[in-house]
């Protein structure tokens, strides 16, 4: 893929270099659009430590181009292991579905690098302030600028969604979670199945959780959830004591993370948006449909949305590009719909503790391919 595609006349102006933002730039450019991404963040940088990505993310990794950036990097743990009280209730393999781990600065080059292949043009610094669904963005250096498609993939407090009005419920869960990168430390942690994800549970007296997950040789991302007014458990730097304690057999990556710099405390967020296009401007990502964390598809669905709305909006006749849009979202949406009310199920009841819990049902968005053209046909 490169900048030696014929372009189309068309241009995107999209808020946002998070994964969503990044993969709609990616796929539009390949398609002959020109491409602006606005990022706000003074560098382009991805927060946060590590994720997993599944088939439905992983096709559109293979359809932009970014499938060799991203792999050479990252792993395929063995099991998704979920230990409660120290005790193994479940290893699950998902029956040979591909699923990925890696660090999320990994990932964010992946697609950056790709994007800029594409010959997106990427200004840092750039805040959009608002977006007018005939097809405007505002940015807060007072610069007006016109495009035939607004993409709103700026996050969860998305700019474009609350300037265009769009009607949306969002909410909080009760818990949340401090997110780490920090080295493997397997000589420390000894023996035992270090390449597996573990999701450990500590539910009586309290709820503490660890979710622990290499992303390749050197770096592992664990996870630390407590409730939101559990003071203790949710305090910054870590309670060291406190999470050494719970998971004893942690205590090398404990010590890591408890010297890490700046961590921040996340209460899971779940936004839902009445429509995810209003004129020529689009949401994609958490500026659509933030979800909690427990099926690990919030970029999972961020990145195949982006895709299919590339894919959509190209197809439109300049003309239809409004009633394409409106399509594309009314036929991509359910899917997403049906896994963030799942994850919100999960966070409020904390079922992923029972182990086993990655059946058909909640494996469909994973085993999504949004790049194969009957996927609706055959649904
Ligand atoms: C604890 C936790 C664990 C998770 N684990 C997983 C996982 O394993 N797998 C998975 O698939 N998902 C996971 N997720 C979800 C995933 O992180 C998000 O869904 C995903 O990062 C959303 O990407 P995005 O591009 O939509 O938004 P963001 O990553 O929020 O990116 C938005 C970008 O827009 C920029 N921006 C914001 N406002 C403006 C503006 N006004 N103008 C210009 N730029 C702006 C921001 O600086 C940012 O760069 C997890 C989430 C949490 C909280």
């Amino acid at each position: 893929m490169s900048s030696t595609v014929d372009r189309n006349g068309r241009h995107a102006e999209i808020s946002g270099a998070g994964f969503a933002g990044l993969t709609a730039a990616a796929a539009l450019a390949q398609r002959g659009w020109t491409v602006r991404v606005h990022e706000k963040g003074k560098e382009l940088r991805e927060q946060g430590a590590g994720i997993v990505l599944w088939h439905n993310s992983l096709q559109v990794l293979k359809a932009i181009g970014a499938w060799d950036r991203a792999m050479s990097d990252s792993m395929t743990p063995p099991f998704y292991e979920t230990r409660v009280q120290g005790r193994t209730v479940s290893q699950e393999d998902f029956g040979g579905l591909p699923w990925r781990t890696m660090t999320r600065p990994h990932l964010h080059k992946a697609l950056l690098e790709t994007a800029l292949e594409a010959g997106v043009e990427i200004r840092t610094d750039s805040e959009v302030v608002s977006a007018d669904p005939r097809g405007e963005v505002a940015l807060a250096s007072g610069e007006t600028l016109k495009a035939d498609l607004v993409v709103g993939a700026d996050g969860v407090k998305s700019a474009v969604r609350d300037s265009i009005g769009f009607e949306q419920e969002r909410w909080k869960s009760r818990d949340g979670i401090t997110r780490f990168l920090v080295p493997r430390c397997k000589d420390e942690l000894g023996p035992g199945d270090w390449d597996n994800v573990i999701d450990f549970w500590n539910l009586e007296p309290r709820y503490l959780r660890v979710l622990y997950v290499p992303c390749n040789e050197r770096e592992l991302y664990i996870a630390l959830g407590a409730p939101r007014d559990d003071e203790q458990g949710s305090r910054t730097p870590i309670d060291l004591d406190l999470w050494t304690s719970v998971f004893p057999e942690l205590a090398p990556v404990l010590k890591a993370a408890a010297v890490a710099d700046d961590p921040k405390y996340y209460g899971y967020e779940t936004t839902v948006v009445s429509e995810w296009s209003r004129g020529r401007a689009a949401l994609v990502g958490d500026a659509a449909h933030a979800m909690c964390p427990a099926l690990a598809q919030g970029a999972g669905t961020a990145m195949t949305n982006a895709y299919t709305l590339a894919v959509a909006a190209t197809e439109a006749a300049d003309a239809g590009i409004e009633d394409a849009l409106t399509r594309w979202w009314h036929t991509e949406r359910p899917i997403t719909d049906r896994v963030q009310k799942r994850s919100a199920d999960y966070a409020a009841n904390r079922g992923m503790s029972k182990g086993n819990q990655f059946d058909e049902v909640n494996l469909e968005t994973a085993q999504y391919d949004p790049t194969d053209t009957d996927r609706h046909a055959t649904a």
